[in-house]
């Protein structure tokens, strides 16, 4: 099936896409919530809530209950296969560095963001930069009380 809210991107990164879309990752509950945010686009109707479990200062798991588009849902799904076992700050390393590449600021592959790759189909789409991001404006707001604790 045609999912007709994908705009005109490259076959091979709507395949991938659409693998998110159908089968997520992030959707078994974590077992303790040390993190959590919530957020909304209103422009395209997705909604996106985290839910992050630490283990030390490594990121155990993430469970994402995202709805919305495929864009939405399968940025959604990449940030929790993608965040599995890493820092906090690698974590807004990433989140950074795909914000720099849907804003046109990079061009190079410094880090390695496996699927996410394909999100910068988007780019082209202002209106689904959005989509593409919430997951990762969430993420950042649920670490901002991280930052205080590093702060103090
Ligand atoms: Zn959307």
């Amino acid at each position: 099936m045609l999912d007709r809210s994908l705009p005109q991107i490259d076959e091979l990164y709507k395949e991938i896409i659409l693998e998110h879309y159908r089968n997520p990752y992030g959707r078994v509950p974590v077992k303790r919530t040390d993190y959590q945010a919530e957020g909304v686009n209103p422009l395209c109707g997705d909604e996106v809530k985290l839910g992050v479990e630490l283990e030390g200062d490594k990121i155990k798991d993430v469970q994402v209950e995202a709805h919305g588009c495929s864009i939405c849902v399968a940025s959604s799904s990449m940030l929790a296969n993608i965040l599995q076992g890493k820092a906090i700050t690698e974590a807004k390393k990433i989140s950074t560095f795909l914000k720099d590449i849907m804003q046109g600021k990079v061009n190079g592959r410094e880090i390695d963001i496996g699927d996410l790759e394909v999100l910068s189909g988007v780019k082209k789409f202002p209106l689904r930069i959005k989509c593409a991001l919430l997951p990762w404006t969430t993420l950042d707001e649920a670490f901002v009380g991280h930052d205080h604790v590093e702060m103090s």
